[in-house]
């Protein structure tokens, strides 16, 4: 099974897709994460990555497309993947299509986690990660068991860079330019489904295996 998270910043597609992954035995690969690993060790990547992940902008797709298609070649992905933040451009889902079509492959699923600008803001505004190991949380909808601690390793929560209310403008902005064409894009393949993540984390996720199956 492949398939696409598609939704605004914020809009629970992390959350979902890690359930997701658990649930369907396939690998979770997320574009910001890989991104965030790159920034925390230092890497070429990483110090490129960054100067736009601060401003709110996307990475060049130069830098991002063969990162994802070298990823998704791997064995861990032979009976499927859940892609969460990538594609974020068209240019990006052909690359992605093209890579597929070589292998006489294609795309499963685009699901689009829906929520409006206004119900972001709080989400992005209480959210927190743990850095070490990519695990989220929210202050109010989902807290951490001991206040600032992670509950899987114990590493400090923070609140994003990029999740501070300056930022979350600009990456909303970007979405709707850049990203939200993508539902149209796989809507003509026949693939999208949406959900309405406005609802509780764990009716979003019955919605979800309901479209995919048992
Ligand atoms: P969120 O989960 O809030 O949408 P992500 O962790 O997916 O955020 O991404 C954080 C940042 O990493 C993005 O704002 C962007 O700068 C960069 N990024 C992640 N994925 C991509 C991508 N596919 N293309 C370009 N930039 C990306
Ligand atoms: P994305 O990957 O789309 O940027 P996340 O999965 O990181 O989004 O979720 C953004 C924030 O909202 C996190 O703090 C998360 O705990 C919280 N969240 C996710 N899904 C829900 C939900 N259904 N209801 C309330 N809060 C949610
Ligand atoms: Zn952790």
């Amino acid at each position: 099974m492949k398939i696409i998270m598609l939704g605004a910043p914020g809009a629970g597609k992390g959350t979902q897709a890690k359930m997701i992954a658990e649930k369907y035995c396939i690998p979770h690969i997320s574009t910001g994460d890989i991104f965030r690993a790159n920034i925390k060790n230092g890497t070429e990547l990483g110090k490129k990555a960054k100067e736009f992940m601060d401003k709110g902008l996307l990475v060049p797709d130069e830098l991002t497309c063969d990162l994802v298609v070298d990823r998704i070649a791997k064995d861990d992905c032979k009976n499927g993947f859940i892609l969460d933040g990538f594609p974020r451009t068209i240019p990006q889902a052909e690359a992605l299509d093209a890579a597929l079509v070589k292998n006489n492959e294609k795309m499963d699923y685009a699901i689009d986690v829906d929520v409006p600008d206004e119900n972001i803001v709080n989400r992005m505004g209480g959210r927190r990660a743990c850095l070490n190991c990519g695990a989220t949380y929210h202050v109010v909808f989902n807290p951490t068991k001991v206040e600032g601690k992670c509950d899987n390793c114990g590493s400090d929560t923070v609140l994003r860079d990029d999740d501070k209310p300056e930022t979350v403008q600009n990456r909303l902005k970007v979405y709707h330019d850049q990203t939200q064409p993508l539902i149209e894009y796989y809507n003509k393949q026949n693939i999208l489904k949406s959900v309405d993540g406005t609802q509780s984390m764990d009716k979003v996720f019955s919605d979800i295996t309901a479209i995919l199956g048992e």
